[in-house]
């Protein structure tokens, strides 16, 4: 996590390969320090400049760093599920039955996927699965569409991923209303910044990365 500038301003090694122990924060100096452990033992070097941008992780993340920050997430799960031959001609985006929108699109090598999911998870990433009426919901929002009825036996893989929907650290707002935009959050001590990037979407990356680009 610590930054190639700073590492070539200072002259030093910081060896970011090894993974850090923790962050510190409150070093009585005016930088950031981290903590990494190699073969040779446990070091301290000065990082100026940190950037977070692990996704659904990022609580997690500033958990076991001890990183300040000023926002949280709410992870929302979305699963895919792909079907062992070709449904549709062509990406279909369809509505389901209490109007929520779900798709259908050609996959690799004659396959394809069905998606996707919301569900409000609690646990660690780590530990999310995949669940059997998120599979069956999908099912059904396909059947209500196709001629010939798919089943559990057409599944020939699965795939879930995480949404990192941001809030605000104390708010406690619901999913329906949780923002899909992204938020950096600075965090500063004396000239020094560390950077969480939050949330966002593919569609968003370019000008995140773009705003993060700015304040490094
Ligand atoms: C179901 C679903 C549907 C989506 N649909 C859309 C859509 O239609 N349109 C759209 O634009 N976007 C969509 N998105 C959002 C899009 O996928 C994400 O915005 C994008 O993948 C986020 O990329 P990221 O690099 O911020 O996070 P990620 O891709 O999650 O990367 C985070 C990285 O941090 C790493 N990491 C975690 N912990 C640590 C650690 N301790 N140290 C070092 N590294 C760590 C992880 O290994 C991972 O590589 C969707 C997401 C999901 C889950």
């Amino acid at each position: 996590m610590a930054s190639k500038k700073y590492s070539k301003r200072q002259k030093i090694n910081p060896a970011p390969q090894f993974p850090l122990l923790v962050v510190l924060v409150d070093t009585g100096s005016k930088v950031f320090a981290v903590l990494y452990r190699d073969e040779s033992g446990e070091h301290e070097v000065e990082a100026p400049l940190l950037i977070t941008a692990t996704g659904p992780w990022i609580d997690e993340v500033n958990v076991q760093y001890r990183l300040p920050h000023n926002y949280r997430i709410n992870k929302v799960s979305g699963i895919h599920i792909v079907i062992n031959r070709a449904l549709v001609p062509d990406c279909m985006f369809l509505q389901t039955n209490n109007r929520r929108i779900f798709f259908m699109i050609p996959w690799y090598e004659g396959t394809t996927i069905i998606g996707t999911t919301e569900r409000m998870e609690n646990c660690s990433c780590d530990e999310v699965k995949l669940q059997e009426e998120d599979i069956n919901y999908l099912l059904n929002c396909a059947n209500h569409y196709l001629k010939e009825p798919i089943s559990r036996d057409d599944i020939c893989g699965t795939f879930l991923g995480i949404r990192p929907l941001v809030i605000d650290k104390n708010d406690e707002t619901d999913a329906t209303s949780m923002s899909r935009d992204y938020k950096i959050d600075v965090i500063r001590k004396g000239e020094t910044k560390l950077i969480h990037v939050y949330g966002g979407k593919l569609t968003t990356c370019l000008s995140m990365a773009e705003k993060v680009a700015a304040l490094v």
